[in-house]
């Protein structure tokens, strides 16, 4: 039996998923150790599979050149169909309801072209305060296609004074109010600032009730939270692959759209080749007829190296045992962070969690407010190996996360802040 030194090594050794950890390739801080990697909310970590993943498509393509399409270890030509199982596992999908294509503002966009179809009086959109820039601005780019001012089109929810995050009562109140003015909902699963994950069940069963469509950005939701979009009744999402899913920066984007929508050819959407009927794809024929479900919204054939990064993230995350099994373990990693800063006994006009303190309101992510000092506390923390995140102007963002992070690493999180603050 190994010697258990501190109660952090107890539970990494007692962790079913700390065997993961050595999946993933670990940056050094500066005394050459592993430092504490708290920012795969930003850029998750690089899977030591990645490489070969790719390799083999490298390799596929020097040998085979075009033939690569239809020959080799996994042909071209159905690449993208490969990852829509384990996608569809992430997020509590049907096959039939997601695609991985793109990148994810570009889906948004995407999505929206059929989810957001204002008519005279139908034509909100309701969407969190403070989102982050890129939804920000594709709403507003949205509103403008369609003629209309975004200043009159969006409406921002905004927490309660004194309050940093929302009130699903405030939301749903919000939703009823503007009741058959609203078209379409647009929320981050988990709201990247503050870390605050919504209720989408609810959120999306309000929408419903004044006939808005309601649709989730995932950024820092998929790989984050399990959740059930399906039986949610969710009408559209999508999310990006290299935070939570470490598939490397720029990394390809998923598609949710619910199966009710499966068979509508006629919803408005922007298409192309790859979306288009592979039964006929080929005949290069005019007229457009999308393939039944969130395939039918593709446009352009795959883009293999990314996605082939994507696989093998999807892979481990699959073999820790899903989203279950990474959430169990994510839960505790938060909750002893969140137990090491209330150790502290700050003032709150010092340093605050932001991030709901419920675990049903949050991912792994806390998000702390630091009134006083904080660019310093940020560059101390660098200085001890441990990588956050700073936001302007005074929030830091400690991501622990299942797969790589181990309780030991929370563990010198919580020593660092006593040094500091001692
Ligand atoms: C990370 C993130 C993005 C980034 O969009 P890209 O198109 O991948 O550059 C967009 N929206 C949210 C909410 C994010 O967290």
């Amino acid at each position: 039996m190994s010697a258990v030194s501190s109660p952090a090594a107890y539970l990494d050794a007692t962790d079913p998923l700390a065997p993961f950890r050595q999946e993933f390739h670990i940056p050094a801080g500066p005394d050459g150790r592993p430092c504490v990697y708290f920012c795969g909310n930003s850029l998750g970590l690089q899977p030591k599979a990645a490489r070969a993943a790719v390799e083999q498509e490298f390799e596929a393509w020097e040998r085979l050149g075009v033939e690569g399409h239809f020959h080799g270890t996994s042909p071209w030509m159905h690449y993208h169909e490969t990852l829509t199982e384990a996608s569809a596992r992430l997020v509590g999908a049907l096959p039939v309801e997601v695609v991985v294509m793109n990148s994810l503002t570009v889906n948004l966009h995407l999505l929206l072209v059929s989810f957001y179809r204002p008519t005279g009086s139908r034509y909100k959109i309701l969407m969190e305060g403070g989102a982050f820039p890129s939804d920000q601005y594709a709403i507003e780019s949205q509103a403008r296609l369609h003629d209309l001012d975004p200043a009159e089109v969006i409406v921002e929810l905004v927490p309660r004074p004194g309050e940093h995050t929302l009130r699903t009562e405030d939301i749903t109140a919000k939703i009823q109010e503007l009741g058959d003015s609203l078209a379409t909902i647009l929320i981050g699963g988990v709201n990247y600032y503050t870390g605050q994950a919504f209720d989408m069940a609810t959120i999306t069963r309000a929408g419903h009730t004044v006939g808005a469509y309601v649709g989730f950005d995932l950024a820092h939701a998929a790989g984050n939270l399990e959740m059930h979009l399906h039986d949610w009744d969710v009408d559209f999402a999508c999310w990006c692959s290299y935070k939570y899913l470490n598939s490397g920066p720029g990394g390809t984007s998923g598609v949710f759209v619910h199966e009710q929508f499966a068979n509508r050819p006629d919803l408005v959407r922007l298409a192309g080749w790859w979306g288009h009927d592979p039964s006929d794809r080929f005949q290069m024929k005019k007229g457009f007829r999308p393939m039944a479900g969130a395939a039918g919204w593709q446009l352009s054939n795959a883009q293999i190296f990314p996605m082939a990064i994507h696989r093998a993230s999807l892979d481990i995350v699959d073999r820790a045992g899903g989203m279950a099994a990474l959430r169990r373990k994510s839960e505790r990693l938060t909750e002893q962070l969140e137990t090491l800063i209330r150790e502290l006994a700050l003032p709150s006009a010092q340093l605050e969690i932001i991030t709901p303190a419920d675990p049903a309101q949050r991912g792994c992510q806390l998000s702390v407010l630091v009134h006083q000092r904080g660019r310093e506390l940020f560059d101390f923390l660098a200085s001890q190996g441990i990588i956050a995140d700073w936001r302007e102007p005074n929030v830091i963002r400690l991501a622990p996360v299942p797969l790589y992070n181990s309780f030991e690493d929370v563990h010198r999180v919580g020593k660092a802040l006593a040094r500091f603050f001692k």
